[in-house]
């Protein structure tokens, strides 16, 4: 199985980053990952706005797909997240939507146990390990604490172990990278997810040639998730709305208006991260797969 360390991290989705990897459909990869602070923060006397933030929200990768080329899809199916023993979360000074009551600085560490993130002796919040940044290479260098087209820091709580992800390819190869695991993470991330370190398995399930994705998709066991990102919340959920309402009148042949319906009456608009950070919202609308009797959204 093919493992790509976490010595080789990268703070910029960049297509000269040169491939680390490379590795074909089916194939299955394991990426090593550190938290998003870089593991800078040991101990709880260690604040987040005393560190390096050029080091920050670091990627492994990134992988070269085989094959993979501009206008195709690359989906990948995450097999399993496994955290190392702890994680941390911080208040930081000017982020998160609570910053004028509690603006920090605060760093809390925390055990993980069978996965769980002990929060304190009474309370232990549940797995809910998922990615929070992981993407394409888009062909403008971003910093992987941006979200956008190609995947980035969308902080989808839905993109854990068994969802497969959709994500447009803009470079030979698709370059895909990740980083910034969550043990757990609330719909919203309202300053910061519980950030650790991780070992992340993926299969490269497939690469569908030339089609056009507007975005990074999701998909899970009942549920397909349609991602949009904006400065406001306002404006990424009209592109949300938007891109499910193409989603859906091509994958399913039916009128815009009536995909306008099914989307109010059928479907959840949901807030991924809102840590007003100074960098955009992250949205994402949630569609049933019952809604589709004859399967025809599963033909990307
Ligand atoms: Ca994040
Ligand atoms: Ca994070």
């Amino acid at each position: 199985m093919l493992r790509i360390g976490k010595e080789t991290r990268t703070y910029f989705y960049d297509l000269r980053n040169q491939p680390i990897a490379r590795a074909s459909v089916k194939d299955t990869v394991v990426f090593e990952t550190v938290d998003c602070f870089d593991d800078q923060l040991k101990t709880e006397k260690d604040l987040a706005h005393t560190i390096d933030m050029s080091h920050m929200n670091p990627n492994t990768g990134p992988l070269f797909i085989e094959n993979a080329q501009p206008g195709d899809i690359l989906v990948i199916r995450v097999l399993d997240i496994e955290p190392e023993d702890h994680a941390v979360a911080t208040l930081i000074p000017g982020e998160g939507v609570l910053q004028d009551r509690a603006p920090g600085p605060v760093t809390k560490i925390c055990t993980i146990q069978d996965r769980k993130t002990v929060f304190n002796e009474d309370i232990v919040i549940e797995p809910r390990l998922m990615i929070g940044t992981i993407g394409t290479t888009p062909l403008d260098r971003t910093p992987t604490g941006l979200p956008g087209d190609h995947g980035g820091n969308m902080d989808v709580p839905t993109m854990g172990i068994g969802a497969s992800l959709y994500f447009p390819v803009f470079v030979p190869g698709a370059l895909l990278q990740m980083g910034d695991v969550h043990s757990a993470m609330g719909d919203g991330e309202i300053c910061i997810g519980m950030e650790c370190g991780a070992e992340v398995t993926v299969e490269i399930q497939a690469l569908i040639k030339g089609r056009f994705l507007p975005g990074p998709m999701v998909e899970n066991e009942h549920r397909w998730g349609i991602v949009a990102n904006a400065r406001t919340f306002e404006d990424a959920a009209r592109l949300a709305a938007r891109r499910t309402a193409g989603f859906l009148t091509q994958r399913l042949d039916m009128t815009l208006e009536d995909a306008t319906l099914l989307i109010s009456t059928a479907c959840d608009l949901k807030v991924a991260q809102w840590a007003d950070a100074n960098y955009d919202t992250v949205v994402y609308v949630e569609v049933p797969k019952y809604l589709d009797k004859k399967g025809r959204l599963q033909a990307l």
